[in-house]
């Protein structure tokens, strides 16, 4: 189901995000850009997700949506479609559903009369581009995450037998050799050498990952400065330059409306024009995870006891979940720091509190949206890597950029509250060298997104690129 709207006179490329919050925010932010760059969009949907693109059609009413159905699967229940209703667990599943959209897709491609010159798609969706190479167009992968994650995945996918279960891995011929526990790996690859023997699904989940570096070109959300190391290996490894860097895009506006309204904890923002500048440490970690119960209390008591003023956000667990062992707000807690904590329970105006002059430190589980937001603020991360890229953003940032703190780490550790308390007083009082790194960061993150910066030309060239792939179709 196609919906009508006016078009635009640029190339027509299919964009296809992923259903999960932090995939979907910056690809329809840069979807924006594309837009509003005269490209001729289609993107494709599934009905439950559309109402996420509302502030994206409303600024944009050329571009058009592809709405398919989501495709059964046992593994997802009769009206979810979005990951935050199915957990991290979903992805296998989600992934082997709308890969059975190829055929509906195939069918609308040779029906429209000017159909897309490529499909840009999240990099959950490798499998796009065996379907791209049957339409005879190219497929762009968009990583939402940094390219460290995109060098270390492409390494693990492309070669996963040669990794042993439970087992570090050495990266020996990445920019400086980083080695990672099995822990450290990222989820999805770690549950593929767990379960590739009993769950078939996985096959087409390898393949896909392995097909994202073999597509025509790569997009990140990210900053030449921040990893230019790692963006030249992907280079030289896919002996091409189409690597396009053109983040952060949040600082160029936010189109889509995920996750909650910011507007009830509009009081944060009062509450923080009270505190000195850089005294605030903001505490959240993204948009899915739910810490247990003894990890909450021992996080109370570390910032209870670290006497640094802080606003800590966070996500309200069912009722169910409660029964499962996850934790809330211990009883009490509020009233002990009342006046030098703000608790936000439920979803906080993050961007919004970070680029907020008194916050000066952001515990963070260091997913790479809340990375981008606290270096384009000029904020240092105190980090808590617990999955996913997470432990890659916590290394790019700690270990190579120095631009961080590492306070803790791991999904299910139990932090010593008074050893979490010295390092969040040392690092939010001190004079600390990464304070000053993460707001050369800032710098370089604000320069690169304004004319003439390095995300500002990536964006152009992509562009470029993209008429060029037109006036070959034509
Ligand atoms: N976020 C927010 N308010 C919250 C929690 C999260 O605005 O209470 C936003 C945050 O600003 C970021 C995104 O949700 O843009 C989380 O993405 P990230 O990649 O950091 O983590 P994920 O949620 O994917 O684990």
């Amino acid at each position: 189901m196609e919906k009508k709207a006016c078009s635009k006179n640029g190339a027509h490329v299919l964009v296809f995000p992923y259903p999960a919050q932090g995939h979907m925010l910056p690809l329809l932010d840069l979807t924006h850009q594309l837009s509003q760059r005269n490209l001729s969009i289609t993107i494709l949907i599934t009905p439950g997700n559309l109402p996420i693109l509302t502030p994206l059609l409303s600024a944009n009413p050329s571009i058009q949506t592809l709405i398919f159905p989501l495709p059964n699967s046992p593994l997802i229940p009769r009206g979810v479609e979005n990951i935050k209703d199915l957990g991290d667990g979903g992805n296998i599943p989600m992934i082997n559903a709308l890969s059975k959209l190829q055929e509906p897709i195939t069918q609308w491609f040779g029906s429209h009369s000017n159909p897309p010159v490529a499909i840009l798609s999240d990099f959950f969706l490798g499998w796009t581009y065996s379907l791209a190479r049957k339409l005879k167009i190219p497929r762009i992968t968009f990583y939402c995450s940094a390219a460290i994650f995109a060098a270390v995945s492409d390494h693990l996918w492309g070669d996963s037998v040669a990794v042993k279960l439970g087992l570090e891995v050495k990266f020996q011929e990445l920019p400086g050799s980083p080695c990672l526990t099995w822990e450290e790996l990222p989820t999805l690859f770690r549950r593929y050498k767990e379960l590739q023997v009993t769950d078939t699904n996985f096959e087409l989940v390898k393949n896909s990952m392995i097909a994202n570096t073999l597509s025509w070109g790569l997009v990140f959300n990210s900053i030449a400065a921040l990893e230019d190391e790692f963006l030249d290996y992907l280079r030289e490894k896919m002996g091409h330059p189409r690597v396009f860097t053109v983040g952060p895009l949040h600082l160029l506006g936010r189109h889509s409306n995920l996750g909650g309204s910011p507007i009830t904890n509009d009081g944060v923002l009062s509450w923080l024009d009270e505190c000195e500048d850089g005294s605030v440490l903001y505490v959240c970690f993204g948009s899915q995870k739910l810490l247990k119960k003894a990890q909450m209390e021992a996080l109370a008591i570390g910032l209870e006891k670290s006497g640094v003023k802080f606003v800590w956000a966070v996500k309200q667990a069912t009722t169910q979940q409660l029964m499962d062992g996850f934790g809330s707000v211990p009883d009490g807690f509020e009233g002990r720091v009342a006046g030098r904590g703000f608790v936000i329970k439920g979803w906080a105006p993050q961007s919004a509190i970070l680029s907020h002059p008194a916050v000066g430190g952001f515990l963070s589980h260091c997913g790479w949206n809340s990375v981008l937001e606290a270096i384009a603020s000029g904020v240092m991360i105190l980090c808590w890597p617990m999955e996913a890229d997470q432990y890659l953003d916590d290394k790019l940032m700690v270990d190579y950029k120095k631009a961080a703190v590492r306070v803790c780490n791991g999904s299910d550790t139990v932090p010593d509250p008074d050893e979490l308390a010295r390092k969040i007083a040392k690092s939010m009082r001190g004079d600390v060298v990464e304070k000053i790194r993460a707001k050369e960061l800032r710098d370089n993150a604000v320069e690169a997104v304004k004319v003439g910066g390095s995300s500002n030309k990536d964006l152009d060239s992509l562009v470029q690129e993209l008429a060029i792939l037109k006036g070959q179709n034509a």
